[in-house]
């Protein structure tokens, strides 16, 4: 199982980190281990290498077959339900590595550092569009960001097809589609609540 990311998916999210990655027309991804998950959810521990680690709410996108260089009016074959996940960033350590031209992986792959919701939504149970679905992260019951899968800049279907282009996708890869605007650090003894179409789907505590 693997974990991809696609970065700058919601033009909003982009101008407030346009100091960290350029702009692409075609859809930006990285990866993150099976070691990132934080699964059931069991509370988020900020890590000791980082003062700045951020929330990123994303629509997480489980993929249910094999596929390779996959066309884009077929990339719709390839899930049937999706969940919703914090790509938890060093934003720090982010910084750095960008400003120095380096990869990001320190600052996006470290342990748990994706927190994936325990259940996933069958596609067909939320109206069957993935492009037309809403979502929202609250931090101690006030809403800091919300999503609407109609504003990203890559469809699932497009970023499905670029990233098959270089790497076969399988059963249970996870796909995590992006952030929209409102990403902030978070602090010990805060309790992150990620709903999608008003279903509480994450639930659990930083520390
Ligand atoms: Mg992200």
């Amino acid at each position: 199982m693997k974990i991809i990311c696609i970065a700058r998916n919601y033009s909003d999210h982009a101008a407030e980190l346009s100091n960290i990655a350029a702009g692409s027309d075609e859809p930006v991804f990285f990866m993150k281990p099976d070691t990132a998950l934080l699964r059931n959810n069991d509370p988020f521990y900020i890590p000791r290498f980082s003062n700045e680690v951020h929330y990123e709410c994303e629509l997480v996108v489980r993929i249910n077959r094999v596929g390779r260089a996959i066309e884009e009016r077929f990339a719709h074959r390839y899930y049937d339900e999706v969940g919703l996940g914090i790509d938890f960033t060093a934003r720090d350590l982010q910084r750095r590595a960008a400003e120095a031209g380096l990869p990001w992986e320190a600052a996006k792959a470290f342990d748990r550092s994706a927190a994936l919701s325990p259940e996933f939504v069958p596609l067909a149970e939320l109206g069957g569009d993935v492009q037309r679905l809403h979502f929202e992260l609250l931090v101690d019951g006030e809403v800091r960001q919300r999503g609407d899968t109609s504003q990203m800049l890559s469809s699932v279907d497009r970023i499905i097809s670029h990233v098959s282009k270089f790497i076969t996708l399988k059963m249970g890869d996870l796909i995590y589609t992006g952030t929209p605007a409102g990403v902030a650090a978070v602090h010990p003894g805060e309790v992150l609540v990620a709903r999608l179409e008003g279903r509480t789907l994450l639930d659990f505590d930083v520390r």
